[in-house]
């Protein structure tokens, strides 16, 4: 009896994953054309004061919007530009563009941008974002780069290395769905963030279930310990912000306070209302 080869036992896997293989591709190449063809945009979603509601800035999120089937979330998009690389332009794009957009805003609000790991690990990170505040003629203080927790184990001393020149520049650092990855305590120190985002996961189960309060406990008190604010992603109801209010939580961002949208220099002149409309402004290009 001829052995069985590994590829004939795998064989019945093989069209669905050529197909996901095939939808991976194409994506990729959709992704490669996006930024010529100009389907990126950014919307902005508010951070308010716990305590007060007041404003004190704005993430800047990204979105496509592809030419045929329109709009994909970043949750699909994202990975499939981390393993081409493509993440590296995109990422360069997305600084570049917020910070020339947060210059223009009529109030001086901070703004806080996503940056990837794959981007984490580049060399010349610290370059492109000292480019991308003088280019636009931004004030370092006012950004923020927040980093995925998961982003600061695969090279951590590169990593670091980036985030003290991105740090001494006067740009600030937030972790970003604190609680979802491994982080140690020690981790948390040497890399010197300035901000802990407790990862909405959390906040989803906070009324019903001890369990994640308690997690928004711990990394409150945590926060304390370390003498970092900490920001509550998430907050969809009058209910989750009384709680964080108990708790003393500082910051908070969510559907409540306002859906990420697009925002214009008048916009900023005074405080944007909470969105519940839909976003019309899209780009038809
Ligand atoms: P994130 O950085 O944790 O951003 C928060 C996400 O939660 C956003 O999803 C936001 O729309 C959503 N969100 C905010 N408030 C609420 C709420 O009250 N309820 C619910 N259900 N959701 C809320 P979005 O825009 O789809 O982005 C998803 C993720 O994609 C981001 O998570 C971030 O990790 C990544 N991402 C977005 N833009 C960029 C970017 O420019 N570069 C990189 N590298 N990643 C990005
Ligand atoms: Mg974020
Ligand atoms: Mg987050
Ligand atoms: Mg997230």
């Amino acid at each position: 009896r001829a052995k069985a080869s590994p590829l004939r036992s795998w064989s019945r896997f093989l069209p669905e994953m050529d197909e996901e293989m095939r939808e991976r591709r194409s994506l990729q190449a959709d992704l490669r054309l996006a930024m010529d063809r100009n389907e990126f945009d950014i919307v902005y979603q508010v951070q308010c004061a716990v305590s007060d509601g007041r404003v004190l800035g704005y993430e800047a999120l990204l979105r496509w919007n592809h030419a045929t089937l329109g709009e994909i979330p970043p949750t699909e998009f994202i990975g499939p530009a981390e393993e081409s690389g493509l993440i590296l332009p995109i990422g360069e794009w997305v600084l570049r563009r917020v910070c020339r957009e947060a210059a223009s805003w009529a109030n001086p609000y901070k703004v806080a941008v996503n940056v990837s790991p794959v981007q984490l690990v580049q060399p010349n990170l610290p370059d492109i974002v000292t480019e991308a505040l003088l280019d636009a003629g931004l004030s370092p203080s006012r950004l923020e780069i927040e980093i995925t927790e998961s982003a600061i184990i695969s090279d951590k001393l590169r990593a670091l290395h980036n985030l003290r020149r991105i740090k001494n520049l006067g740009v600030s650092v937030a972790i970003d769905d604190f609680g979802t990855g491994y982080s140690s305590l020690d981790t948390l120190s040497s890399f010197a963030f300035d901000k802990i985002k407790i990862d909405r996961s959390f906040l989803m189960g906070v009324k019903k279930d001890s369990h994640s309060r308690n997690i928004v406990k711990a990394v409150l008190g945590l926060g304390r310990s370390l003498n970092l604010p900490v920001l509550a992603e998430g907050v969809e109801t009058e209910e989750d912000l009384e709680l964080l209010r108990q708790e003393n939580c500082h910051e908070a961002q969510g559907y409540l306070f306002g859906r990420p949208q697009k925002l214009s220099s008048s916009d900023l002149a005074s405080h944007p209302q909470a969105d519940d409309t839909e976003p019309d402004q899209r780009k038809s290009a």
